[in-house]
């Protein structure tokens, strides 16, 4: 794409009332735009870095059978009612319409995705079962000063399986943290980023959080480095540390972002809507459920923040916008017609390039902008680079770029 093209522009500051990291340096480059606080819109930029997450998490839910969905915003507060969550969920937001009608407006989806499976499934046979979907969930939280860490609108994959029995269950539970670690490790962060143990309130013993370590970070874990475990300081006791085999002083205190957390439900949202199967016998009995989340937007704030240095951002070559950013330095006929045989050849190798083409925009700016908006590799033509027979080429964490030929410039980008 040429840059010149493109409708959003770079700015020098962020707005006056954005404090966290991840949104300044967002806002700066163009990839998201603030509406009000904890509610963001993705612009060109920052929707291409979001499908490529989006699009690693459903592989991976895919590869485990997930059956993607897409549910209803809008919540019949029947269902709520249901569960006892119209009451006790301090954050959820309730719609009233002019004629009257009072919905809810999905903050998770239980009280939807299950009265939709009970319409399908009712036979031992229909099991196990996987649901997933990405999708923008809507929570009133009071502390909106994180970016997009912490949306009022923000968008979630929430995935839901289902089982016939406790083995069933544990079986995907457990290999539900294998494909977490698996997606943390894709989109860039698996170094940071530790399964913690966290109380998981009345219904189950523990549930399991996915937190990346950084100063920010509103939680606070423990980790134990020798074994790579982890808890939450929340759930921190003597007893806990004894039932994980853990020894007090040989743990590290952080601070830490929660990017994903996976639950055993058991019954807790099948029993109310009477889910149920029967089974070989003709005997009935409730679905046991799992429930398994990540941030998506929320994991694409904590790349930001976690990886970015005090020029900008610095994307990781799996989910970055495009993968290189092309730069024509200076407005001479030379330059623009080498570069454009650049453009055309990286376009035409299918290699996803930004092309910084704009003219009466100096070198310094246009490399000041590369450096914000974090493009893996910046390809540069300049005078400098054709006298020296070639484009100079230096990857985003680089402090010194080399001149290649387009062929290696091909070759290194295709690989
Ligand atoms: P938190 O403790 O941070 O409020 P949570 O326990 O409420 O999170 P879940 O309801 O389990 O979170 O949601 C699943 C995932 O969605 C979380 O692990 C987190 O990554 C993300 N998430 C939750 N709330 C928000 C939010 N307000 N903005 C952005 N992402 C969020
Ligand atoms: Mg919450």
């Amino acid at each position: 794409m040429r840059q010149s093209k493109l409708f959003t522009k770079t700015r020098r500051e962020a707005p006056a009332d954005e404090v966290s990291k991840n949104a300044e340096l967002l806002i700066r480059g163009g990839f998201i735009h603030k509406e009000m606080a904890g509610v963001y819109s993705y612009l060109p930029l920052g929707l291409r870095t979001l499908r490529k997450i989006e699009n690693i998490i459903r592989e991976e839910m895919n590869a485990v059978g997930g059956q993607e969905v897409l549910m209803s915003s809008f919540q019949p507060k029947e269902n709520w009612e249901k569960t006892g969550r119209w009451e006790s969920m301090d954050d959820l937001y309730k719609v009233t319409d002019s004629s009257g009608r009072v919905v809810a407006l999905g903050p998770t989806h239980e009280e939807i995705v299950v009265p939709i499976l009970k319409n399908y499934v009712s036979s031992h046979k229909d099991f196990p079962l996987s649901i997933y979907q990405i999708q923008n969930k809507f929570r009133m939280e009071l502390r909106a000063k994180s970016g997009i860490l912490r949306g009022r609108e923000f968008v979630m994959k929430d995935m839901y399986s289902f089982h016939t029995s406790k083995d069933d269950f544990e079986k995907f539970y457990n290999k539900m943290k294998e494909v977490y670690k698996t997606i943390f490790a894709r989109v860039g962060i698996g170094h940071l980023t530790y399964m913690a143990f966290a109380s998981g309130g009345t219904f189950s013993k523990y549930s399991h959080e996915f937190q990346t370590i950084t100063p920010l970070g509103e939680d606070t874990i423990y980790i134990d480095e020798a074994s790579g475990t982890a808890l939450n300081k929340e759930v921190f006791n003597d007893e806990i540390l004894n039932q994980l085999g853990l020894v007090k002083e040989k743990l590290i205190e952080q601070k830490a972002i929660e990017v994903g957390n996976i639950f055993d439900l058991k019954t807790k949202y099948s029993k109310p809507f009477d889910l149920s199967y029967v089974d070989e016998k003709g005997e009935k009995h409730i679905v046991l459920m799992g429930c398994y989340g990540i941030g998506v937007g929320r994991l694409l704030g904590t790349v930001v923040e976690v990886l970015a240095d005090d020029k900008g951002i610095i994307w990781p070559e799996s989910i970055a916008p495009f993968a290189v950013h092309l730069l024509a330095l200076g407005d001479d006929t030379e330059i623009e017609k080498e570069a454009d045989k650049v453009y055309e050849s990286l376009k035409r190798n299918k290699i996803e390039v930004l092309f910084d083409d704009r003219g009466e925009i100096s070198p310094g700016e246009k490399f000041a902008d590369a450096d914000l908006l974090g493009i893996p590799y910046r390809a540069v033509v300049s005078s400098r680079s054709i006298k020296e027979g070639g484009i100079e080429l230096k990857k985003r964490t680089e402090e010194k770029g080399k001149i290649v030929s387009l062929e290696e410039l091909l070759k290194i980008l295709t690989r």
